[in-house]
């Protein structure tokens, strides 16, 4: 008679499965009752949005894009500052009033706000279907010189370079930059002196590198430095030199993760790297900080929802530069964000910093977490 078998080790999980398990636990805490909701919208097909390329046909892609009916939300946002403009001239008389839940900073209630470019990155379109619409939109094709139109991404991954508000003449540094959505999107702003594109992993800035050659003309790819270092040293490589730095870190990824087995970092075998996961975003923040000069600016952004890798990574940040290298940093209020591109994303109202744009049914983009701190001294 054959003796039954037991396994000796519990069943495998796969890790799409582990990922959920773990957001049940922690996101039904952070999110309450609106976790539900987030949920189902993670586990549904996710939205995309077409980044306009400046350095393409821009007629011809224009129509091709107004044919779809997908529409520019960055455009869009332009009327929202026409109400506030508007709404600031009927206040400017009265005292400031509290908006309760609604937090707009007093400032931009009084005073106008001349056009969208002074506080966003200007010329970046970006193209998404109306809200509920689901179309998709077809691959971008070559035009006559080999350049293409658009570049698909999750719409609201090009918040951060928005809010990173680039001006003529800065030096960028885009400290994770691979495979290089964000990186177009900061050079469709035709504003870097030069940038300097970084991603520690050789075979990410190869693949930066052909989507830059797809988008980008020669002479502007020249103004581009692209490196394979590990970012957390640039603090000690190069110091109070950027402008503008954008720290977009390796995260959780939390909709790849409960989508697709493949690269997933729930994996049984990544859990040490998982565990240090916010230690390795506190030292590329603290090191994207260091590189930029006293006055600039840096946008912090992951694609995940976790309170532990957004805020807590910028609290820690604040307080280990002021403590270890007397640098005061100052986390600047983006809530105007979420007035701009309340009609596109829906934006999680609860963030101690900086702005959440969590997966909902209806627009079904993010999850992305970016806020914005300025280099005092
Ligand atoms: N910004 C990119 C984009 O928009 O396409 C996405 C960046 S992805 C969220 C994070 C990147 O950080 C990965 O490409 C990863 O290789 C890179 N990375 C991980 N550790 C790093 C380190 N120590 N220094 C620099 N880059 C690192």
């Amino acid at each position: 008679r054959q003796k039954k078998k037991w396994a000796a080790t519990r069943p495998r999980i796969s890790s799409t499965r582990l990922a959920l398990q773990n957001f049940d636990m922690n996101y039904s805490v952070q999110f309450g009752s609106l976790w539900p909701s987030i949920r189902i919208s993670l586990l549904s097909e996710q939205k995309y949005g077409a980044l306009f390329n400046n350095f393409s046909d821009i007629q011809r892609m224009t129509q091709e894009l107004e044919c779809l009916n997908a529409v520019d939300f960055i455009w869009e946002s332009q009327k929202v500052v026409q109400d506030l403009n508007s709404a600031a001239g009927q206040q400017a008389s009265k005292p400031a009033v509290s908006t309760g839940t609604l937090a707009v900073p007093a400032e931009s209630q009084a005073q106008p706000h001349p056009c969208l470019s002074t506080l966003i990155s200007p010329n970046i379109r970006c193209y998404i279907f109306p809200k509920g619409d689901i179309s998709l939109f077809p691959p971008a094709r070559p035009d006559t010189l080999g350049i293409l139109g658009y570049y698909l991404l999750d719409a609201a991954s090009v918040l951060p370079v928005l809010a990173l508000n680039v001006q003529p003449g800065d030096l960028v540094l885009d400290l994770c930059a691979a495979p290089g959505g964000k990186t177009l999107a900061l050079l469709q702003t035709g504003c870097c002196r030069e940038l300097a594109a970084n991603d520690v992993s050789i075979s990410r800035t190869g693949r930066l590198n052909r989507v830059l050659r797809s988008y980008i003309p020669p002479n502007i790819c020249d103004i581009v430095r692209i490196t394979s270092w590990d970012g957390r040293k640039w603090g000690d490589l190069e110091a109070n030199t950027y402008d503008r730095v954008l720290v977009d870190v390796p995260c959780t990824n939390d909709r790849h993760s409960v989508m697709e087995e493949d690269n997933n970092i729930f994996k049984n075998m990544r859990k040490g790297e998982r565990q240090m996961l916010p230690m390795l975003q506190l030292e590329l923040l603290i090191a994207g900080i260091l590189a930029a000069k006293p006055g600039g600016e840096v946008v912090y952004s992951t694609c995940s929802l976790s309170q532990l890798q957004n805020e807590c990574v910028v609290e820690r940040a604040v307080e280990l530069l002021n403590i270890q290298y007397n640098i005061d940093v100052h986390v600047e209020d983006l809530s105007i964000f979420r007035r701009l591109f309340q009609d596109t994303f829906s934006f999680f109202p609860n963030c101690r910093l900086g702005e959440l744009v969590v997966p909902h049914l209806t627009s079904n983009f993010g999850p992305m977490y970016f806020c914005k701190l300025r280099r005092v001294g």
